[in-house]
């Protein structure tokens, strides 16, 4: 029943979270659009989804050369006094988009807005309120506890940008520059041109060239905010400059920073075609499946869960863009030994593509073993929700594990390619 169904997942089936999107007009804007000048990695990744290297010839050169940032480069934050720091992250990436040990690296003076992007993506109807506060708890539980608020938005739709940017007008001790931090891919390029979008005329001239390969931004990249016009500017110049001087010119920027990249997350296995197989395009649809012992669920080759002990079947539910399949876990087994061959199943994909390549892929193996779930009763007595944790494949979706009997032990063993990029989590409860 619907009632019961509410209780269950707060991601599948509330009700409460309304979108608020900014309309945009775009009149003229494929005329606009032939009047920019992009140079050519920035046509090449717009229109081709390619990075081709500017010292070879080659086609086919790898986008991994420009993933060489690390976080070390995010130390000069620490010396800086109240800027604001807008932390971006991928809501279908977490915990895996986190940025680990973030207090330190931002210091304790420059507020930080945790901003969750791609809330597109998520399964109509979720729960606003319900997942910013798993957010902030799940955040605090990996010592990331300088939060100054949490927005919900989806910077390819514009949703929720114009909340966000007053909210960042309003902070008092603001007087420096903004800067945007965030893992690769998480949607930092597009955050900002859907600010350009929302405030600024003409805006195509600026924007600034957003793609799914990551690490497609590779120096800082300044906006001087005076472009934002009031947003931005005037409301803050009267505080900055104590009402006296509102013609001041605003000399501030707003920085697009390279993207860190995190080793774990699954799309730096993968070529262009592959990941444009695995990202969403369109908010996910979950499939729930009944899970029973000895089963295996498969997502492409990029790994799998095997439910190897238990009395009883379970319920699990597969959030991703990419199709699952069930079977046996000796048949997974057979299967994933075809990996690398010219065999390969059809519902192992991706990797995609030559033998070479399917030889190069990493080898799917055991990243967590003998994984028990067990029903807190205490919990369920509290909360009446069955769904008890996430098992999250970073950038390539969630399974959501539910149904486990109070009383009774589920143990599973979860796999993925060279056993990096998987995260169990609690459900948002
Ligand atoms: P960056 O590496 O952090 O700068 O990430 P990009 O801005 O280049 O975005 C990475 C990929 O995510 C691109 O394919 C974007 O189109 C996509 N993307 C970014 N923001 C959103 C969003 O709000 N919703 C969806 N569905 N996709 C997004």
């Amino acid at each position: 029943p619907e009632d019961i169904k509410k209780l269950m997942y707060p991601f599948k089936y509330s009700s409460t979270f309304t979108r608020k999107e900014t309309k945009i007009d775009d009149s003229n804007l494929k005329e606009r659009e032939k009047e920019r000048i992009f140079c050519q990695r920035c046509y090449n990744l717009k229109y081709h989804n390619k990075i081709k290297s500017s010292s070879s010839s080659s086609s086919s050169s790898s986008w991994q050369e420009n993933l060489t940032m690390d976080k070390s480069f995010l130390n000069f934050l620490q010396k800086k006094k109240n800027s604001i720091i807008l932390t971006i992250i991928d809501i279908i990436d977490f915990p895996g988009s986190l940025i680990k040990n973030l207090d330190n690296l931002i210091g304790k003076n420059n507020p930080n807005i945790l901003i969750a992007n791609k809330i597109d993506l998520l399964p109509k109807n979720f729960d606003e309120d319900m997942i910013k506060i798993w957010l902030k708890n799940s955040c605090s539980e990996y010592g990331i506890k300088n939060i100054h608020k949490i927005f919900l938005c989806s910077a390819k739709k514009n949703w929720m940008i114009k909340d966000l940017c007053n909210e960042i007008s309003k902070i008092k001790y603001y007087n420096d520059n903004i800067y945007l931090i965030g893992n690769t891919n998480v949607g930092k390029s597009e955050l900002i041109n859907s600010f350009l979008r929302t405030y600024v005329h003409n805006s195509k001239k600026y924007e600034v060239t957003s793609s799914h390969i990551p690490g497609t931004t590779i120096n800082m990249l300044g906006l001087p905010l005076n472009i934002f016009g009031d947003t931005f500017g005037k409301s803050i110049k009267g505080m900055l400059f104590n009402n006296n001087n509102n013609n001041q010119e605003d000399h501030r920027f707003l920085f697009d920073t390279p993207g860190i990249v995190n080793e774990n997350q699954l799309f730096h296995f993968l070529d262009q075609e592959e990941l444009k197989m695995i990202i969403p395009q369109k908010s996910i649809r979950p499939l729930t499946y009944v899970f029973k012992p000895g089963k295996s669920l498969l997502f492409g080759g990029l790994g799998r869960i095997d439910y190897k002990m238990g009395e009883k079947p379970i319920r699990i539910t597969v959030f991703s863009g990419l199709d699952s399949h069930i079977t046996s876990i000796e048949k997974a087994d057979k299967f994933y030994k075809q990996l690398s061959s010219n065999e390969q199943n059809h519902f192992l994909k991706p990797p995609i593509g030559s033998i070479e390549r399917l030889k190069k892929f990493p080898e799917i193996i055991k990243s967590i073993k003998d994984l028990k779930v067990v029903s807190n009763e205490e919990l369920y007595i509290k909360t009446k929700k069955v769904s008890i944790l996430d098992i999250v494949w970073s950038g390539v979706g969630w399974c959501s594990i539910g149904g486990v009997k109070i009383g009774e032990t589920a143990i599973f063993d979860v796999w993925s390619p060279d056993g990096k990029g998987v995260y169990v989590r609690n459900v948002p409860l």
